[in-house]
């Protein structure tokens, strides 16, 4: 009996063991399957091709043949196999949940079967009639065959086919519809773009130590810790250019592409057409063609987004994670993994050079580097010596005391943006808050105006079709705004606080002659409006861009000289352990967007809370000073970096059932956390206690071990076998809201 077992893309599966049934050569690891699941037949990936059976395994009579072997070679390469299987491991989630992440999506419908005669087929004549008759006919003169979509659309029914085929008259084959999205391509160059520009002396180390690096063939971390504007893009071209001189391949990840399209086009310019670029504005079709293209190994770099780091490159060299700190690398459904930590995983395995950049690392990282696990590289100067932006920090509550409650810009910033527009340079304005008003209350009752489904605010718009409108950001859920009350019917609504699109509303109304446009998700929604704003801004046709944390990415545009903060802490404010590392790290990096050209920058504070740490030294742009403080926090309060977390969210129909249901696992936990590997908190109510609809609560738990968290929380849920669809379970959580 050979045996195979096979991961299918079916929710918290475990692998599965096929038989190989006589006739069939044995597939290949890594080879795709079609095999029956139930009353279904899918397409699996056998992850290994000799499996034997062990007593815990159904028995032998159980179990069902392969369908069908798709590839006589590997689809996924073996070290791809290895990751997703290790993702599945660690995320504790199924290896078929895991292994989706891995291929194209489209594989399965994309690959369609043409149909061509046999030898055996030219000679048959006599015994044939009706539609098996015609079948015959259609193919003779074909040589290339004909698909059986074609057939199908012809009469000739797939059933008929299947009958030709076992009759040995007809076989099928499988091809693959090809688009070519670079047909434009550009041309590879021989030579950097850039190579002519003289390294800092920062970066000219930086290159040497990691290039000496890549040298050893050999797996290591480092982290390149390089202020904004100090040239971390530079260092990555000419370290992947030496690195594919070696003969091998390199992979990129940055966070979304719409909005940091810097990276991936210099990687597009210097490497030309052997350069993959998955973006979003890619289709289904061209990113599965992408993908057969990495495989066949006719590109050697690949510059994608989170999903990227399972690219089946093979004699992978480098790995470079640009922005490491963002939080888009989280996967935030199953398979819930981090490309980042992925990336070091492949890294490992497959003995290439990691390179994880940012000018904020993430607190994970940056502990990793302090404690010898990564090789931690600073570059703390700009090019060609341009200074930081100077920051300044203005207290609004003195503002407000001076000049009443409604005050959205200070004194100062409306100086400074006057002096901007007059001299033709650009700003930026951060407000971290969409809208216009981030809640509607009731004067009389003290209530808000609440999304139905899940336990947030409305927020209100008023431009175009939403004009009026209140919607919530999470469901989408949206209602006229009432004239009263729903609760208590008193008629005295009041819409308080603001959003960017009040700001910029203020703006216009102050400066009506400046050009003003907003980047946030609702100017967003329309495929390709985020890179409209971007080039325009680039162009300089815009003035002042206000907008939320998608100004703060890593643009480069040499005219901003302002940026304005208006509330630096918007983000304090949430039930999240990590609000002042992503207030820092907002903070810094949208500084960071002042003064990359030849003129100066300044950056311009607001805040109620001018002594919280976080801002005061993301406007020291200190972040050695934000580091040791916040670990100090993040040890008194065992969190992560120097705990593990892993977060478990039970869902139900009611609030009531969700808290016992969260109680009952709790309970299984604590009676496998004896061995005081980990502590397990709650349930509590998460702190959206109601998610389109959902109740939640949730159970933390935390310790040393993930391991031991893992295997008790996969042992309760399989001692309550019917809540496993309810649970989601996060390992290394990064949202847990
Ligand atoms: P970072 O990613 O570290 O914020 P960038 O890579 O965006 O910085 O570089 C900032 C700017 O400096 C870019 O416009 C880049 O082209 C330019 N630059 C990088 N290295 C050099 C150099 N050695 N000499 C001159 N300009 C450089
Ligand atoms: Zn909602």
């Amino acid at each position: 009996m050979r045996l195979v077992s096979v991961a299918v893309p079916v929710p918290f599966l475990d692998v599965l063991t096929y038989q190989v049934p006589d006739g069939l050569a044995a597939p290949r690891r890594g080879a795709r399957v079609v095999v029956p699941l139930g009353k279904r037949t899918v397409t699996g990936i056998v992850v290994d091709p000799s499996a034997t059976l062990n007593a815990a395994q159904t028995s032998p009579e159980k179990i069902k043949n392969l369908v069908e072997v798709l590839d006589d070679e590997a689809f996924l390469p073996g070290p791809v196999v290895d990751l997703a299987l290790w993702v599945a491991e660690y995320y504790a989630c199924g290896a078929g949940d895991a292994l989706a992440a891995a291929v194209p999506s489209t594989q399965a419908h994309k690959t369609i079967r043409i149909a061509t005669l046999t030898a055996q087929g030219h000679d048959e004549t006599v015994s044939l009639r009706g539609r098996q008759k015609e079948a015959i006919e259609a193919l003779r003169g074909k040589p290339h065959g004909l698909s059986v979509p074609r057939m199908n659309e012809m009469g000739i029914s797939t059933d008929v086919l299947q009958r030709l085929a076992e009759k040995g008259l007809i076989a099928f084959q499988r091809e693959r519809i090809e688009r070519d999205p670079f047909s434009n391509g550009v041309v590879s160059t021989a030579v950097l773009p850039s190579a002519g520009r003289v390294l800092t002396d920062e970066q000219s180390k930086a290159l040497d130590a990691l290039s000496g690096a890549a040298a050893t063939d050999e797996f290591c971390v480092f982290l390149l810790q390089g202020v904004t504007g100090s040239g971390k893009t530079e260092v990555y071209l000419r370290l992947a250019e030496r690195v594919l001189a070696r003969g091998k391949t390199v992979l990129v990840l940055v966070p979304e592409i719409a909005l940091t399209p810097a990276v991936a086009s210099a990687f597009r310019e210097a490497f030309g057409d052997r350069v993959a670029v998955q973006h979003s504005g890619l289709s289904e079709g061209e990113r599965s063609d992408q993908w057969y293209r990495i495989r066949r190994a006719e590109v050697s770099v690949v510059v994608g987004t989170r999903s990227a780091v399972f690219a089946p490159l093979t004699r992978l060299g480098l790995i470079i994670v640009d922005e490491e700190h963002d939080t888009s690398f989280k996967q935030e459904e199953t398979p819930r993994y981090h490309g980042r930590d992925v990336a070091v995983m492949r890294g490992k395995h497959e003995r290439a050079l990691v390179v994880l950049g940012s000018a904020t690392p993430s607190l994970e990282s940056s502990q990793n580097a302090s404690t010898g696990r990564y090789s931690r590289l600073v570059m703390e100067r700009r090019v060609q010596d341009r200074p930081m932006a100077a920051v300044s920090v203005v207290d609004m509550r003195q503002e407000y005391a001076e000049h009443g409650p409604d005050v959205i810009l200070s004194g100062r910033l409306k100086n400074a943006m006057t002096r901007r527009l007059e001299a033709g340079q650009q700003s930026l304005v951060l407000l971290n808050r969409r809208g216009l008003a981030t809640a509607v209350f009731c004067r009389q009752c003290g209530g808000t105006l609440e999304c139905p489904n899940c336990s947030v605010s409305l927020i209100v718009h008023t431009e175009g079709r939403e004009r009026h409108r209140a919607r919530c950001h999470y469901c989408n859920y949206g209602m006229l705004v009432p004239k009263a009350c729903p609760a208590c019917k008193g008629p005295y609504l009041e819409r308080r606080g603001f959003g960017t699109e009040k700001v910029a509303q203020e703006i216009a109304a102050l400066w009506p002659r400046a050009r003003v446009a907003r980047l946030d998700r609702d100017t967003v929604r329309r495929k390709g409006a985020a890179s409209d704003i971007l080039r325009s801004m680039a162009a300089g046709s815009i003035d002042v861009l206000v907008g939320t944390q998608m100004i703060a990415k890593g643009h480069d545009f040499p005219r901003v000289t302002l940026v304005g903060v208006i509330s630096a802490d918007v983000g304090l404010g949430l039930a999240d352990f990590r609000a002042a590392e992503r207030t820092f790290q907002l903070l810094t990096q949208v500084a960071g967007r002042a003064g990359r050209g030849v003129e100066p920058g300044e950056a311009i504070v607001q805040t109620l809370y001018p002594n919280h740490y976080s801002i005061g030294h993301a406007c020291r742009q200190d972040y050695a000073a934000f580091f040791a403080d916040e670990l100090k926090y993040r040890q008194a309060m065992r969190y992560p970096p120097l705990t593990a977390l892993v977060n478990l969210v039970v869902k139900a129909t009611d609030a009531h059932a969700a808290l016992t249901d969260a109680a009952t696992l709790a309970q299984h936990l604590r009676a496998n956390a004896d061995a005081g590997r980990f502590s397990v908190l709650g349930p509590a109510p998460a702190p959206m206690a109601r998610l389109r609809g959902e109740y939640r609560a949730q159970i933390f738990l935390k310790g040393s071990h993930r391991a031991s968290m893992r295997e008790a929380v996969l042992a309760a849920l399989a001692a309550e076998p019917e809540m496993r669809r309810r649970v989601a379970i996060d390992i290394d959580p990064v949202s847990i809201l």
